[in-house]
């Protein structure tokens, strides 16, 4: 039993942050998003948008790792959009095509988070646009309730 709660905090690790980030502390976690801000921990809190404790979630080391190979590539992608004038190009073409791995990877990801706590996936545009209204998954408007941070599409689990 001790040895098999050791092994799990091992796993934890991997998403876990060196230095302190911005942890949810929200009374009682409503829905996730999947969404690499270039830390260690790519799930986020709904509600506040600051980041989940793995432990809280209690994932299986087989999701975590999911969740850590869709990242790699994810980070990687977006480190070229950010800080690479000759790949800047390319890094948008992957991060914005829907039928693109990254993606494709990024949503299936979403939807094993969703058997333990529905989790959206977090869409990119660049930052200098304004965000767009429709899921660029089935085109339907994407829907913001008020207060809330992000606008979602609940049929594709999709926030931007
Ligand atoms: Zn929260
Ligand atoms: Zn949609």
């Amino acid at each position: 039993m001790y040895l098999v709660r050791e092994i799990r905090m091992c796993s934890y690790e991997k998403l876990r942050n060196d230095k302190s980030v911005e942890e949810c502390h929200c009374d009682q976690l409503t829905e996730l998003i999947l969404v690499d801000k270039l830390t260690a921990n790519p799930i986020h809190c709904f509600k506040c948008n600051n980041e989940v404790d793995p432990g809280k979630l209690a994932l299986k080391n087989e999701l975590i790792d999911l969740v850590k190979n869709w990242q790699l590539v994810y980070k990687a992608l977006y480190s070229l959009y950010l800080d690479s004038d000759e790949y800047e190009h390319w890094a948008i073409e992957k991060l914005t095509d829907i039928k693109g791995q990254v993606n494709v990877d990024g949503l299936r990801v979403a939807k094993e988070l969703s058997k333990i706590h529905k989790t959206y996936y977090w869409w990119f545009y660049q930052v200098e646009h304004v965000a767009p209204i429709q899921c660029p998954s089935c085109n339907q408007n994407l829907k913001r309730e008020s207060g809330e941070l992000f606008a979602k599409c609940e049929r594709c689990l999709i926030v931007l």
